[in-house]
């Protein structure tokens, strides 16, 4: 025979009450009934005590931002009194700054209890206003310009959409970690791009990348703009990124060797030495790279359609643009071919030099 439950008369099964009564002394949460959130009107981020929480740049619309706002709120205001609980949010009204929610949450309330379920009514004020970074990123806040130019040449469209790409991705991925990780502005001339940089350190970061990936140069000048508060003198950092005067495709010369640039990426530079038909990777530090001279660029390259081949002699080659014909050695088609290809040659130094069949890879 059970004890009855003190409340209610019930049998009891746990400290001396029934488990309805169990459960009722011992709920789910504490849940308050109204909350305020504040976010940012611009960017969706959360005032949290000692700043604003930034939203995943994943969350796509206005529901979803709204969503994770809730859930971020709730997550600091319901306390749980057990691991094992589901929650979920019903929205019972929504007026223009009051939300209206009902809180779902099914657990157990003991180990040895059966799960229940239990609902909670919260009225959630919402208050909007302009977060901190949405704030700098307006007003033109920026501690670095970084400036992208190429050495003795404008930059290529190629080279104009990769470093924007490149600029876009390192400043979503480091937005959520850097509150100042934004650009203000950009420009594009002939002479190269320009970027201001909120953070220092996205403008350090976008530096390196695009020098490892160009194997660019890069100088730093700091200019004064004035004091702070205490007096200190605050400079700015203007970065210099300086491409190479050559660019994948093009020729240049590596200790004397005429040679094609066939990949630039991480730091190294693979060429093609069109003497020595094969290739080779340097990098900044090799002994090669200070021998390195720009020779041409890839659109002087010539096409020639192959017109007749025989086992042992030379090649009969068609210049597709002056039909001129010429004859080279057969062993400088060091690839696979038949008459009517189209392969393509650079004359350096009065010298033909049959490019590799696919530069690309
Ligand atoms: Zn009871
Ligand atoms: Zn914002």
């Amino acid at each position: 025979m059970k004890a009855p439950c003190y409340l209610c008369g019930e049998d009891s099964v746990l400290d001396g009450l029934c488990g309805r009564c169990y459960a009722k002394e011992h709920p789910l949460a504490g849940v308050p009934r109204m909350v305020s959130i504040e976010t940012c009107k611009r960017c969706g981020a959360i005032r949290v005590p000692g700043g604003w929480k930034r939203i995943p740049t994943s969350l796509s619309g206005e529901e979803e931002v709204l969503e994770y706002q809730l859930w971020d709120l709730l997550s600091r205001e319901v306390k749980t009194t057990s691991k094992d609980v589901e929650l979920s949010l019903e929205e019972l009204n929504r007026l223009d700054r009051v939300l209206h929610m009902r809180l779902h949450i099914e657990g157990s309330s003991h180990p040895s209890l059966p799960r229940h379920h239990e609902d909670y009514d919260i009225e959630i004020r919402q208050s909007y206003s302009t977060c901190d970074t949405c704030g700098m990123a307006s007003g033109g806040y920026h501690e670095a310009i970084l400036q992208v130019r190429a050495d003795g040449r404008g930059l290529t469209e190629g080279e104009e959409s990769e470093i924007a790409a490149i600029v876009t991705d390192m400043t979503v991925s480091q937005y959520e970690s850097d509150s100042k990780a934004f650009v203000t502005s950009t420009s594009t001339d002939q002479y190269g791009m320009d970027f201001y940089v909120g953070s220092e350190h996205l403008a350090r970061s976008l530096a390196a990348e695009l020098e490892s990936q160009y194997l660019a140069e890069r100088k730093e000048n700091f200019k004064l703009v004035g004091q702070d508060k205490g007096g200190k003198e605050k400079y700015r950092v203007t970065i210099l990124v300086r491409l190479p005067r050559f660019t994948t495709g093009d020729f240049v010369s590596v200790a004397g060797n005429p040679c094609q640039v066939i990949a630039m990426s991480n730091g190294g530079l693979t060429c093609f030495d069109l003497r020595a038909r094969s290739r080779f990777t340097m990098n900044q530090k090799s002994v090669k790279w200070r021998t390195l001279e720009y020779l041409t660029e890839e659109s002087d390259k010539r096409a020639f359609m192959i017109v007749t081949h025989a086992f042992g002699k030379p090649v009969q080659l068609m210049d597709s643009k002056t039909y001129e014909t010429i004859e080279v050695d057969e062993a400088s088609l060091d690839f696979e071919f038949s008459t009517g290809d189209t392969v393509y040659g650079i004359e350096l130094d009065d010298q033909l030099y049959i490019l590799p069949s696919a530069p690309s890879d």
